[in-house]
């Protein structure tokens, strides 16, 4: 029912140049909201449906759970403009890594603070950027090798400087510590080269790898930076800044350990680490946590290459149960890719759960709800784009859709347009 879907107008208060978001009344399923827009659109493009009531949600629980530390919101993650904002209208702040990062926030929040809410937190970073960043006035950014802090001799010598700290993050599914971090030994020569070049070492940050599947990362992590505290005292450094980084999960289904596990495990160390720390402001940049479940996809089937047209002509239930169902393969090709926002089937080994939404009156799946081995292809030319080998799945028809939960982190934001293909389509919905 169309009428149920109305633009949300305390949003349309809120952001008046913005997109319009759909009030969904209470009771509607996910597949009842991609159906309507499917109906809506009447084109077989893919699309996504945010669901931008997800952000405060977040955000909310976030400050139940850690009152203390501040949000600094990974912008890499996904840059919806709403995500962005609301982050913002709710007091918190940005990781960005680049020129374009900091421009986007920079555009839909021209009157941030950037020397309170902003943090470049990459440590390798061109001078290009470094003088952009200096030039918005961003006060705080993270070092982990030495040649970073001659350059920031030369091109930011102000700059408020953590020292970015190596972590146990094998267990993630991305682990970052292979690429970036100093040891012990490198933070020692990191706090000796600051003092002769009259830098400003103000604290340290560590990321324990995005999608952390290890209770003890967190514990570990904070014990390291606890010694890098102590060592910085030897060097005349005080240090008054913990940044925690991300790898919380962005939702809790089937991920252990859980946010709340994971908050528990973080307020133990602190307490156990840095029992006095009413000087310390200690900050995170969670990504995925904001944006991985407020996103779904929703796209089509654009071709099939079906093995069992035969099996679909028995016209007897005993002719259909005496298949061999294992041996029926049916072959899917749908219009988004893993050169689009599925990319994390490569990436992370991403298992997205599919809800297939088939055509109302759909001859050939009429009353069979048998699910068979199926493949689905992306629409590309490659035929590396798998986006599923062997998933089950009913008997599907082109112009059937499917629903795949939850890419809202790392999805939109790696898309690429190869051979073509994007999905450039929105929908926005505020949930009651
Ligand atoms: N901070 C830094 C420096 C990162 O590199 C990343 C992810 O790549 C994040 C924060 C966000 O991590 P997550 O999405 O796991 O919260």
């Amino acid at each position: 029912n169309k009428k149920q879907f109305q633009v949300d107008v305390q949003l349309k208060k809120i952001f008046p140049d913005h997109t319009d978001v759909y009030h969904v009344p209470h009771g509607q399923s996910d597949q009842d909201i991609a159906r309507h827009f499917i109906n809506e659109i009447g084109t077989d493009d893919p699309f996504y449906i945010v669901d931008v009531s997800h952000y405060p949600k977040q955000y909310m629980k976030w400050k139940c759970y850690f009152p203390d530390i501040q949000v600094f919101y990974a912008m890499k993650t996904n840059d919806n403009d709403f995500l962005i904002k609301i982050i913002e209208r709710l007091g918190g702040g940005f990781d960005c890594a680049s020129i374009n990062e900091l421009k986007t926030v920079l555009a839909l929040c021209p009157d941030i603070d950037c020397s309170k809410r902003i943090i470049y937190a990459h440590p390798c970073k061109p001078i290009s950027h470094i003088k952009y960043f200096q030039e918005k006035n961003v006060q705080l950014t993270v070092v982990d090798n030495e040649d970073e802090l001659i350059k920031l001799e030369k091109h930011w010598p102000n700059v408020q400087i953590l020292i970015r700290l190596k972590t146990k993050d094998s267990k993630s599914l991305i682990s970052f510590s292979d690429k970036f971090g100093a040891n012990e030994h490198i933070a020692t020569r990191l706090f000796q080269l600051a003092k002769k070049l009259n830098l400003n070492i103000v604290g340290c940050a560590f990321h324990v790898g995005t999608g952390c599947y290890d209770d003890n990362a967190f514990q570990h992590a904070l014990q390291f930076a606890q010694q890098i505290f102590h060592i910085a005292k030897k060097y005349q450094f005080h240090l008054t800044i913990l940044d925690i980084g991300g790898g919380f999960p962005g939702f809790d289904e089937d991920h252990r350990p859980s946010f709340s596990q994971l908050a528990q495990t973080i307020q133990q160390s602190l307490d156990e680490y840095f029992p006095q720390r009413e000087n310390i402001q200690i900050i995170a940049e969670p990504g995925r946590y904001f944006a991985a479940a407020s996103m779904d996809l929703v796209a089509s089937i654009i071709a099939c290459r079906s093995n069992n047209k035969d099996y679909l002509n028995f016209s007897s239930k005993e002719e259909k149960e005496n298949v061999d169902k294992d041996l029926i393969d049916n072959i899917y090709y749908i219009n988004e890719s893993t050169y689009g926002s599925l990319s994390n089937i490569l990436y992370e080994n991403t298992t997205y759960s599919i809800t297939c939404l088939r055509k109302e009156h759909s001859q050939l799946v009429e009353h069979d709800e048998t699910k068979y081995k199926s493949i689905v292809y992306g629409p590309t030319c490659d035929s590396l784009d798998i986006v599923s080998l062997g998933v089950d799945l009913p008997l599907l028809n082109i112009g059937d859709h499917l629903l795949f939960y939850h890419v809202g982190a790392y999805s939109s934001s790696l898309s690429m347009k190869f051979n073509g293909f994007q999905t450039t389509k929105y929908y926005y919905i505020w949930k009651d």
